[in-house]
């Protein structure tokens, strides 16, 4: 439906560098370029002014479409557009600025279809930003006419008259890694290109239609192009094609290497299937071994209901969102790039991709047009184009359908929020075993664990914040397992062996057998180490460690005492922000840690001060991106910058002091004395004004300068606890959730251990006590050698504490001591395992 007015007399209808006072100077020059048209009847740029009054007209990416309301339509004589092109923009509402005005005149619903046209227009930039510079009216009125559909699935079967024929050499055939260099390199091409494969053919500027072609190796395909410079635009694209070869072949033997080599791994400790099922291979995160049938997170179904909105609304909804979400991929794709490398991240840049489809989203706003909600479409539109990739029955495609229900996910909940989150509500009654692609600590903290029996994950790592949640609430976890993983069919058995991280699929009925007769073995061993669990962890020569508990709510005290914990030695209150989505008033912090407090009685509560930054991050409080968030303003150094979040929390822990019990203040990632010294004063100052009485303020000792400089620190802090976790990636230069490096983030490394010989030393100058709240406190032969190295207090995973506890009480001091002496000797962690169980005879 072009308008009939453009055509003869373009000048009239479109004004190059038009000028205009403001917004309303300018719909009513655009109104009355429709009456001189002979489209509308004079007052109908009254009409459109009132329009503006009910309804925002902009459409997005610069370009506006005023037009009058439904009441008035008795003013229009025939359907007709005309565009005002303001180079530098006149601002329509605050931070909307428009370059193209385009007033629509039309009698009945076919201004949808001028929509439509412009909707696909706002999705092709470079071909928007031709049409905002141009000063030729034909180049705008050639783009508004332009009736070609989008890009479908399968364009016509023919070539265009430049072609190059190719055959598939990629292993892994066309899948979405090459497939969006494919779609980025024709979207730059400037000349039209066709991919052609028998009689289906696609423009590979569209990612979909790409993949639906199915392309395996061995196919031969033809690449034609048209235009004026149609061979050199061949030549470009052809170039970039085969050179992507080299990188797939390397690609696919890494692959088929990595599969070789974790077959050829020998016999591990833990569960051993005597048949021979389905293997995938990860890191362990979190030990035991759980049985359940595969439910994967992104494959989780939404109820989505359908909300029609006007066009114009529905536009700037589903713009809005999809800009959202390509930054928050930006974000992602960042993230895994630091952790795993360019690489995997090419995965969610190949999810990117997915966002810019244009026959995604023509798809969606067609759905729009006729009718429907904006999420409804999005939806449907992911759907249809999900299961026809599905449909082709082949893997690497239906893999990418999985990547489209995944971006289609994120979306949505972008349009709504309360549309993202729902898939962690919808797990099976049956515990099941949970796959996703990460999960983030605020999903595992908040995992209903009657339903969950394990975890795998493609990414992460055993000592991201997901993990150790995943130790406290005793769920078996492997991580970092590929995305082969999300590929698995719902519903079929798995075992998750989280000491061996490994994932066995579809076992026999034999194999899930002895996987049960496993459990029951290890249930009757903890058991014997349970019944001990109240007795205190001392040794047989009567040396004390003290055992607290990891815990962050109120109510998981209940569970840590029953387990044997003499109080909790550490309080990540970073879970707090991360449970509520907003910043906790300093009234409903009070509150908990009062809960705290009356739950452990007249035990010890030590409550670590906010630490977020690295793997903890908080979207509510919009902290500025960070290259190296490990590295950035994070724990400490964040708390000294934002006085907002520090002073709430000092008063609402002094205050909860005051009301009684046994509170300890701690200080995350401390770096320097200064750091220690400032937050100090800032405790004082709250305390002296609160009245509040004095509590010790101790510090985390997780990064080498402070283990280094403990001697120094020691001075200042009441008392130090070893941060293993964060202490080893510093110490070791590996970032704790990469899973490429995680099985050598060891915190048995020897240097870790020296770090930690020396924070204890370097305590003692000033009578300080030192303990551990790392991973490393939680390993029974972890905590003998720190137990060995001076630690006074070992603070760790309820579940940990009967078998650490059960561990020290079975040797003696002197024996510990020799153990450390000889640790902090050895080369490597693994030459200190082997001092696990030694020749000397001492079992430590
Ligand atoms: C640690 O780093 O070991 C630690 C206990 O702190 P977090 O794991 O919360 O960073
Ligand atoms: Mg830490």
């Amino acid at each position: 439906m072009l308008p009939t007015p453009i055509g003869p007399a373009v000048e009239t209808l479109i004004r190059i560098d038009a000028r205009a006072a403001d917004k309303e100077d300018a719909i009513r020059q655009a109104g009355q370029l429709l009456v001189a048209a002979g489209c509308v009847v004079p007052g109908y740029e009254d009409s459109m002014i009132r329009r503006e009054q009910v309804a925002n007209t902009y459409l997005g990416s610069g370009v506006a479409i005023p037009h009058g309301t439904g009441e008035d339509k008795g003013l229009v004589r025939g359907d007709g557009i005309v565009v005002l092109q303001f180079v530098d923009g006149i601002e329509w509402n605050p931070g909307q600025v428009a370059h193209l005005v385009v007033g629509i005149a039309a009698g009945s619903d076919s201004h949808i279809a001028i929509l439509r046209r412009l909707t696909r227009l706002i999705q092709n930039e470079p071909r928007l930003r031709e049409l905002i510079a141009t000063r030729d009216p034909e180049v705008i009125a050639a783009a508004l006419r332009d009736e070609a559909p989008a890009p479908a699935a399968s364009d016509a079967a023919e070539d265009y008259p430049e072609r190059i024929e190719w055959i598939v050499d990629y292993p892994a055939g066309l899948h979405a890694r090459p497939a969006s260099t494919w779609s980025e390199t024709a979207k730059s091409a400037g000349s039209p290109l066709r991919v052609r494969h028998g009689g289906e053919a696609a423009d590979p500027r569209s990612l979909v239609a790409l993949l639906q072609l199915g392309l395996k190796a061995g196919d031969t395909i033809v690449i034609s192009a048209a235009g004026a410079n149609a061979r050199a635009a061949l030549e470009r694209f052809h170039g970039v094609v085969t050179r992507l070869t080299v990188q797939e072949k390397a690609d696919a033997a890494r692959a088929a290497e990595k599969a070789e080599a974790a077959a050829r791994k020998g016999p591990l400790k833990g569960w051993t299937p005597a048949g021979t099922p389905r293997l995938i291979s990860g890191v362990a995160a979190s030990p035991g071994l759980a049985i359940g049938k595969i439910h994967i997170l992104a494959a989780a179904e939404a109820d989505v209901p359908d909300e029609p909105v006007d066009l114009v609304t529905g536009g700037a909804l589903l713009n809005g969102a999809l800009v959202r979400t390509r930054a928050q991929m930006a974000g992602l794709i960042d993230d895994t790039t630091r952790r795993l490398g360019a690489g995997d991240a090419a995965i969610f840049i190949a999810q990117a991709g997915l966002l810019e489809d244009t026959d995604l989203i023509t798809l969606t706003c067609q759905i729009m047009v006729e009718g429907h909600g904006v999420a409804w479409s999005w939806h449907q539109a992911v759907e249809q184009m999900a299961a026809k990739l599905s449909s082709l029955g082949n893997p690497v495609l239906a893999a990418r359908a999985a990547d489209l229900r995944d971006v289609g996910r994120r979306v949505l909940a972008q349009i709504d929020p309360d549309l993202g989150t729902g898939t962690l509500d919808d797990l099976p009654e049956e515990p099941c075993i949970l796959v996703a692609g990460d999960l983030s600590p605020s999903d595992t903290a908040t995992l209903d664990i009657s339903r969950v029996a394990g975890i795998a994950t493609a990414l992460g790592g055993p000592t991201s914040h997901s993990a150790i949640l995943a130790r406290t609430l005793g769920l078996p976890s492997v991580v970092a397992g590929g995305p082969g993983l999300l590929a698995l069919p719902p519903g079929a058995t798995a075992i998750v062996d989280g000491d061996t991280g490994r994932v066995w699929l579809d076992p026999t009925a034999a194999d899930l057998d002895s996987a049960r007769a496993w459990l029951a073995d290890r249930a009757r061993l903890r058991a014997a180490e349970e019944e001990k669990r109240a007795n205190p962890a001392e040794t047989t020569d009567g040396h004390r460690v003290a055992i607290g508990a990891n815990v962050n709510r109120p109510d998981q005290v209940a569970f840590c005492l029953s387990q044997g914990a003499e109080g909790v030695g550490l309080m990540r209150t970073e879970f707090l922000f991360l449970e509520r989505g907003e910043t906790p008033s300093e009234d409903e912090q009070y509150t908990v840690y009062r809960e705290m407090i009356a739950a452990l009685g007249d035990r010890p509560l030590i409550v670590r001060t906010l630490d977020i930054g690295g793997d903890k991050q908080v979207p509510h409080l919009d902290l500025p991106h960070e290259d190296n968030p490990f590295l950035g303003v994070r724990g400490a150094r964040l708390l000294l910058r934002r006085p907002d979040l520090l002073d709430p929390q000092l008063r609402a822990l002094y205050r909860a002091a005051k009301a009684g019990g046994e509170l300890l203040i701690m200080f995350p990632m401390i770096t320097s004395v200064p750091e220690l010294l400032a937050l100090r004063q800032r405790c004082e100052a709250i305390r002296v004004e609160l009245g509040a009485p004095v509590v010790p303020v101790g510090i985390m000792v997780e990064v080498p300068a402070a283990a280094v400089q403990a001697h120094i620190l020691a001075e200042h802090a009441d008392f130090f606890s070893i941060g293993t976790n964060d202490l080893t990636q510093y110490t070791l230069a590996i970032d704790r959730q990469n899973p490429e490096l995680a099985s050598e983030a060891d915190s048995l490394h020897p240097a870790v251990l020296n770090l930690i010989a020396q924070t204890v030393a370097g305590a003692r100058r000033h009578g300080r006590w030192v303990g551990v709240c790392g991973g490393l406190a939680g390993d029974p032969f972890g905590a003998a050698l720190l137990t060995g190295l001076g630690v006074d207090e070992l603070s760790m995973t309820p579940r940990d504490i009967p078998a650490v506890k059960a561990r020290i009480r079975g040797t003696d001091l002197a024996t510990l001591r020799a153990l450390a002496a000889r640790a902090l000797e050895a080369g490597t962690p693994d030459a200190v395992r082997a001092l696990d169980g030694a020749p000397d005879g001492k079992t430590v």
